[in-house]
């Protein structure tokens, strides 16, 4: 694969990881960051410990100085969110922290089910709650969110660690526009007034409806997708098993082809990697983790999305111009790199995820 020119990419999610692993993801991250060129990287908030107050972000940010040194990724700009919880008071602290630290906070996040951590929402009660408090404090920052509902997933299938395809039919599609729904028609009832960041959107009905609610609705909607939900989908379980384990999951071929296609058509906004790499004992164990790493495919991305039409425009649209506006204010200059794909870089995490797709796959021989 011949090299590719792109602008320096944004990435608004990433998960670097804090005390939970012994393994120094945060520095994998910067590195392989620095490698294909990205400019800045926004860290999601289901660290150990959390990210949800002030001073765990002043803390955080200490650290990742270190490690940006360490890998020599000192010109990466870096960010968090910070993460809602059921506490009103924390709820209001944190929103107030967003509005007073543009330097340090992108936007709050809320997690509406539970995932990596356990920082799930709910209730009804709460939803309502913390929108409610966006209002009251004419918050007109960016609040991401992952939108799955778990009252919608399919309990005649119960994740099976043996049969990794049983992730997918049990966290379906349903569940993903259900709670997109229910969230989008909340934040309009009780009058929000920021940027609805909807992440790792993963089901083509999910990127419908939001495209279709971008005219109707008083504030703005940004439609998030990530690489692995447009180039990778239920087949890659067969080759990788549980080591493609992520949330969302992996949706089937057609739906996977319905995200890449809505891509091409400009009906994605950003990309965000959802980056969320774990030691692979976990990922191989009864309980597997979810999340994969994701950095390392920007390049092959940039140039499938190019050879299929995508112009360089667009591309740089969705993975700087918007990014850069919304976590950035506007604020960074454009960058353009030449970087080459590098399928080496996956060997620290001990696997390639994308190995079905870009081409790295060695089947292994059969012996007549
Ligand atoms: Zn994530």
């Amino acid at each position: 694969m011949s090299a590719v020119k792109y602008t320096r990419p944004i990435d608004g999610h990433v998960h670097l990881r804090w005390l939970e692993h012994s393994i120094p993801f945060a520095l994998f991250a910067f590195q392989d960051a620095a490698t294909v060129g990205y400019k800045a990287l926004v860290e999601q908030v289901n660290t150990d410990p959390p990210l949800i107050s002030l001073d765990m972000i002043r803390a955080r940010k200490a650290y990742i100085d270190l490690v940006k040194k360490q890998a020599r990724a000192e010109d990466i700009l870096h960010k968090s969110y910070i993460g809602m919880t059921d506490d009103e008071g924390q709820v209001k602290t944190a929103l107030r922290a967003v509005i007073d630290n543009p330097d340090l906070i992108a936007g709050d996040k809320t997690f509406y089910v539970h995932s990596t951590a356990n920082m799930g929402l709910l209730r009804n009660r709460i939803w309502v709650r913390n929108w409610a408090i966006k209002r009251e404090m004419a918050y007109r920052k960016v609040s991401t969110s992952h939108l799955e509902d778990e009252n919608t997933f399919d309990k005649s299938n119960p994740f099976n660690p043996k049969n990794p395809m049983t992730h997918s039919l049990y966290q379906n599609e349903k569940a993903e526009l259900v709670q997109t729904e229910r969230q989008i028609r909340l934040a309009r009832d009780l009058e929000f007034e920021g940027i609805f960041v909807a992440h790792h959107v993963s089901s083509p009905d999910t990127i419908d409806f939001l495209y279709q609610e971008k005219d109707n609705m008083p504030f703005q909607i940004i439609i998030e997708s990530t690489p692995h939900h447009i180039l990778l989908n239920t087949d890659d379980y067969k080759i990788h098993g549980n080591r493609v384990k992520i949330n969302p999951p992996l949706r089937s071929p057609e739906s996977q082809k319905g995200v890449l296609e809505r891509g091409l058509e400009g009906k994605i906004d950003i990309i965000g990697t959802d980056h969320a790499p774990h030691p692979l004992e976990r990922k191989d164990s009864v309980n597997p983790s979810s999340g994969i790493p994701v950095i390392p495919i920007f390049p092959f991305l940039a140039q499938t999305l190019l050879k299929k039409g995508m112009s360089k425009g667009q591309l740089k649209k969705i993975t700087f111009d918007t990014p850069n506006k919304i976590f950035f204010s506007g604020e960074l200059e454009a960058e353009e790199v030449e970087v080459e794909y590098n399928p080496g870089l996956w060997d620290k995490y001990g696997y390639n995820p994308f190995s079905r797709r870009d081409g790295t796959l060695r089947l292994p021989q059969v012996r007549v």
